[in-house]
């Protein structure tokens, strides 16, 4: 295995209304779709679709969203042998959507909640073979951190996503992983700083870097992407693509990367290809049906 993701996964239930409904009112959908989403979920099938061998380490509930969500990952070829079953209902998100665009989204994590750092060890001699670990915060911090801990000891490099972003995120936790990788938001959320123009952004990474992270990556949607490391910083500009819908472009660029970085170990070249890849999925409606497989990809920017 090249990739190991230890995270969330969730099915989007997706209603389509003229408008969102009041309190206590019933507002009829004109359209519903279902859809594997989730974090952890959605960077797996990036890293997946651009040809990686990932392993998921999730937990799904006693439901049918769980078989819908197993056959989805078997379906594209990620390894489901750590996909657990757990007595609690699945990850959902149930999202209304209006004629305006407007959404609102409600999340139940569900058996999300019951990954434990016990699910790390028990899966431990298969994440001991991957070269990266790839984490979000969709699940228990406890867990997260037990992922952190695990790579520093067996020497696999960790990346963190740290959405969604929590004030309560321990930044020495952050400072033993190796690529950091949150959006414009979340690093405001995170700092406490503005970033409304480049150099804002720029030192609010600093500042997160200064803790001792090796690498920061921040996304910042189609303005592109900013690399701090010890050795300077870098940034890279958002291709201009039609954007139809930017759901899930964050997953698409951190999946991307992780191939990128498990295939050529070159952090410049990963950083183009994945803003170019995540640049490419917004010209498609949906998350991970956003996705392109590697063929695609290189075709549409050949
Ligand atoms: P998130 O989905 O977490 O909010 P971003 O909005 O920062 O993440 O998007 C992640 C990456 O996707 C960006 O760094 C960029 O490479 C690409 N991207 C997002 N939106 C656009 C856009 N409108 N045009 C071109 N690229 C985009």
């Amino acid at each position: 295995m090249d990739i190991a993701v230890i995270g969330s996964n969730m099915v989007d239930l997706v209603s389509y209304l003229s408008r969102m409904p009041d309190e206590g009112e019933t507002v009829e959908a004109w359209d519903f779709q279902m859809g594997c989403g989730g974090k952890g979920a959605n960077q797996a099938m990036a890293a997946a679709r651009m040809g990686s061998s990932v392993l998921m380490l999730t937990r799904v509930g006693n439901d049918a969203f769980a078989e819908t969500t197993r056959r989805n990952f078997e379906a594209n070829g990620i390894d489901t042998t750590y996909v657990l079953d757990t007595d609690a209902t699945s990850g959902v998100a149930p999202i209304f959507v209006d004629d305006n665009s407007r959404n609102s989204i409600v999340i139940a994590k569900g058996a999300n909640a019951f990954l434990t750092p016990a699910d790390i060890e028990d899966a431990a001699e298969a994440i001991a073979q991957c070269s990266l670990i790839v984490l979000q915060l969709e699940v228990n911090l406890e867990t997260v951190y037990a992922a952190i801990d695990f790579g520093n000891r067996h020497g696999i490099p960790v990346l963190l996503n740290p959405a969604p972003a929590t004030p309560e995120l321990d930044f020495a936790q952050v400072a033993r992983c190796d690529y950091f990788v949150p959006n414009e938001t979340e690093l405001a959320l995170l700092t406490g700083m503005p970033v409304q123009t480049l150099d804002q952004v720029q030192a609010a990474a600093q500042t997160i870097l200064d803790h001792g992270v090796k690498n920061v990556i921040v996304t910042m949607g189609s303005r592109g992407v900013l690399w701090l490391s010890a050795a300077g910083s870098s940034f890279l500009e958002g291709r201009t693509v039609a954007a139809l819908d930017t759901t899930g472009a964050g997953d698409a660029f951190i999946g991307c990367f992780s191939h990128c970085l498990v295939e050529t170990g070159d952090v410049p070249s990963a950083l183009a290809t994945a803003n170019a890849y995540a640049a490419d999925s917004v010209t498609r409606r949906g998350t991970q049906t956003s996705y392109a497989t590697r063929d695609a990809f290189e075709k549409s920017i050949a």
